[in-house]
């Protein structure tokens, strides 16, 4: 049995204006005897972004996939929103939750990877409208007009009806970006979303990134974008083999690295 079963239930009472929107609390995540996460404690608060970056290998991804559900932690409290993912409380227990209910809790959180995993056989706004139809049975007409402005908002609005294929790297990202915000997500996670563009694409990625953290998104960034960190995160988490070896103000800990670990990275990516 994991630590989650046996700890306290105080986090697990719902969201109010002050709870965080992601706390960790000492979370641990173990494939076998691998302990990749290990006793992980941050906040992210509502309206905040938070950039997370490190070496290949080093956790970012496995987070991340724990805050949207595709796995589970080991050890440790970790809640969106002020509800444990995964878990519900009653009667002072928390209970596992079953698909159904984990699919519930997963709706509120927008996912945005590397690869952008557009429907091919869909235009931009077939991408857009699919799981607003579908998921939440939103009318056709009513998610096609709101999948339009969407669209015009990451700046696409006439290549609406162009199929992924027909649409450069940048632009089928910022489709998935669209596609991400149609099930008006209270939590955005990206996932090194410029990392398979060619340069000249990344700007217009980041620019769409950028507004989104302006219009008071909660956002949690993977990147190795540090003009981007510096520019747009309230917080820069430097993660190393599991461990958070730093975190604070981007400003601050890309002039003033206090460990060596971090300091090497950033001399490389810089
Ligand atoms: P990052 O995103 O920082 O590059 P990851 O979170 O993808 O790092 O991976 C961290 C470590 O966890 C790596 O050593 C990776 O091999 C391992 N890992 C990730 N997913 C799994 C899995 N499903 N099973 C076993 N090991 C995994
Ligand atoms: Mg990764």
């Amino acid at each position: 049995m994991s630590d989650v079963h046996e700890s306290g239930t105080s986090a697990a009472t719902g969201s109010t204006g002050t709870t965080p929107m992601v706390l960790a609390e000492g979370v641990s995540k173990s494939y076998g005897s691998h302990e990749v996460l290990k006793d992980i404690t941050l906040e992210v608060k509502r309206g905040e972004v938070l950039c997370l970056v490190g070496p290949s290998g080093s956790g970012k991804s496995t987070f991340l996939r724990c805050i949207n559900h595709l796995e589970n932690v080991s050890a440790g409290r970790l809640s969106v929103d002020g509800h444990l993912v995964g878990y519900r409380e009653a009667g002072g227990k928390l209970y596992e939750l079953n698909p159904k209910e984990a699919a519930k809790q997963r709706r509120d959180i927008g996912m945005v990877f590397q690869r952008f995993n557009l429907f091919p056989h869909m235009t931009a706004i077939e991408n857009v409208m699919e799981a607003p139809v579908t998921v939440k049975g939103v009318p056709k007409a009513k998610a096609k007009a709101r999948a339009l402005e969407l669209l015009a908002r990451v700046g696409l609005a006439e290549r609406a009806d162009y199929y992924p294929a027909h649409l450069s790297g940048g632009q089928q990202q910022r489709v998935a970006i669209a596609r991400a915000l149609a099930m008006d997500p209270k939590l955005m996670l990206f996932d090194e979303p410029t990392s398979a563009l060619d340069p000249e694409l990344v700007g217009e990625v980041l620019d769409v990134m950028k507004g989104l953290a302006k219009s008071g998104m909660t956002m949690i960034v993977v990147t190795h974008e540090m003009g981007f960190a510096r520019e747009v995160a309230d917080t820069l988490v430097f993660m190393d083999e599991g461990i958070v070896m730093e975190s604070g103000d981007p400003r601050e800990v890309l002039a003033n690295p206090r460990h060596e670990r971090t300091q090497a990275f950033l001399s490389k990516v810089l």
